[in-house]
């Protein structure tokens, strides 16, 4: 691995999680003098980077916020089993990011952008992912298998025909798969799955949590610094910031980069930009040495939830659940996705017969689904780096590149214009 040639900066990368991992290492391969601030464990369960449905998808670049979601939402909403649930404790809070949420995807012409947007830092997801993981020496947690999105059968694929459009459009390229070559590849899936889409292209990550400790620890080696502390904002002086202040008294710092995932909502208002950042609540449900389950990542299209062979187990995860960030966990969610798999893979067994680990983390989520990429209002030491919603996997390794270029003055190799904060000041 080359060192870059750069002038060495002292710079908190403020969160661990997938993005501050992946971000401290790209500063480090710069030469950066590099301390990572983080309350947790790097990668622990307290971040959306631990349980996630640890695919790392070219093709998840279609947002939440589709035409037509508005007469489907009450429905959604007031079905207790489906994939979107409100807590209505938390609809006034709630009410002007979901405006703001619906209006993104008001028009076949606002997805056909957010899509090519999303394409721009997800199209070489797997590639990143390989590239990071042989980096530290840990290549064995990145699989290239791809990743199989199976249906009912085609006409169910055909009603998703504007998603895949975006897909090709993009792209992206699948091959189609008969109710034959489904069973060939995937013995234990349901026969009420008939058809499937397979994007060769998608990889996914045994053990995501566990996977952000090791480039933790890896630019640890490389002299990293990692402060156990949580941030609570910042001294700026003249515009240049000074430090980063913590529960644990101010660390000196040239530059900042704000990764702290869903609780990065605060620090971007400390850092001058009112972010409307809302947590998309998500489970998951890993079953501990499963009697069935799939050979490689599946997505049942009617279950709207990956399913992923792991190291642990089967996991289970998806749903999306609004609710305030200090609600609760709502535990029947895991059961519903339990109660999918049950039916997706009839060799399960019984729901009694299963041992399952439960976990619910938050999605950082922008109602525009792109992440806030890019220098802070008050000051353009500080980088914001947060916000990636429902692929912040995939899009970690690209977004630490980014933020590494941003510092050192190139030219990133993507355009960075569409994530800045500034889209939401009016
Ligand atoms: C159920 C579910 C399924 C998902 N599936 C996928 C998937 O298959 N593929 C995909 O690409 N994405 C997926 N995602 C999304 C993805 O997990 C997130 O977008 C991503 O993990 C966000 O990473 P992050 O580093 O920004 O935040 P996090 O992983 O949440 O990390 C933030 C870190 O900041 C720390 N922190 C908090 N406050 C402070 C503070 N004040 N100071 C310092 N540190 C602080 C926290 O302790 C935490 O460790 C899924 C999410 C969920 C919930």
């Amino acid at each position: 691995m080359m060192k870059r040639d750069r002038t060495p900066l002292r710079i908190a990368a403020i969160g661990a999680g997938i993005v501050g991992a992946a971000t401290a290492w790209e500063l480090i391969k710069d030469g950066h003098d590099v301390t990572l601030i983080e309350p947790g464990e790097p990668g622990g369960s307290q971040a959306a980077s631990y349980g996630n449905g640890a695919w790392i998808s070219p093709a998840s670049i279609i947002p939440m916020s589709m035409p037509g979601l508005w007469r489907k939402l009450p429905g959604y909403l007031l079905d207790p089993n489906g994939p979107l649930v409100l807590r209505w404790t938390a609809l006034p809070a709630l009410a002007p990011w979901l405006l703001r949420f619906l209006a993104a995807g008001w028009t076949v012409a606002k997805v056909e952008r957010t899509a090519r947007v999303l394409a721009s830092i997800l199209h070489d997801g797997p590639t990143r992912h390989a590239v990071l993981a042989q980096e530290i020496g840990e290549p064995d947690y990145i699989r290239q298998t791809g990743l199989l999105y199976a249906y009912p059968d085609r006409k169910a694929f055909d009603d998703e025909a504007l998603a895949w459009r975006l897909r090709r459009e993009n792209g992206l390229d699948w091959l189609e798969l008969d109710a034959g070559e489904l069973r060939r590849r995937e013995p234990d899936l349901s026969a009420s799955y008939q058809f499937g889409a397979l994007v060769h292209e998608g990889a996914y990550c045994t053990d995501p949590g566990a996977y952000v400790g090791a480039i933790v620890d890896a630019a640890r080696t490389r002299g990293a610094r990692l402060v156990k502390a949580r941030a609570t904002g910042f001294v700026v002086m003249g515009g240049r910031l000074a430090a980063v202040v913590t529960d644990q008294g101010p660390i000196e710092c040239d530059r900042a980069v704000i990764c702290a995932g869903i609780w990065s909502r605060v620090l971007a208002e400390a850092a001058g930009d009112r972010v409307p950042l809302a947590s998309e609540r998500g489970y998951h449900g890993v079953i501990a040495s499963p009697a069935a389950g799939p050979k490689f990542p599946i997505m049942p299209s009617d279950g709207r939830m990956a399913n992923t062979p792991t190291p642990a187990g089967l996991r289970l995860s998806g749903q999306v659940e609004l609710a305030r960030l200090d609600a609760e966990p709502d535990w029947a969610r895991v059961e519903i996705l339990v109660t999918h798999a049950l039916r997706t893979y009839p060799g399960l067994g019984s729901r009694a017969s299963l041992t399952i680990d439960r976990w619910m983390g938050h999605r950082p989520s922008t109602p525009d689904g792109r992440p806030v990429i890019g220098a802070a209002s008050a000051s353009a030491d500080i980088v914001h780096a947060f916000g990636h919603g429902h692929v912040g996997l995939a899009s970690g390794p690209i977004t630490g590149c980014i933020v590494a270029d941003l510092i050192a003055g190139r030219t990133a190799g993507v355009d960075i214009a569409p994530f800045g904060a500034s889209r939401f000041h009016h």
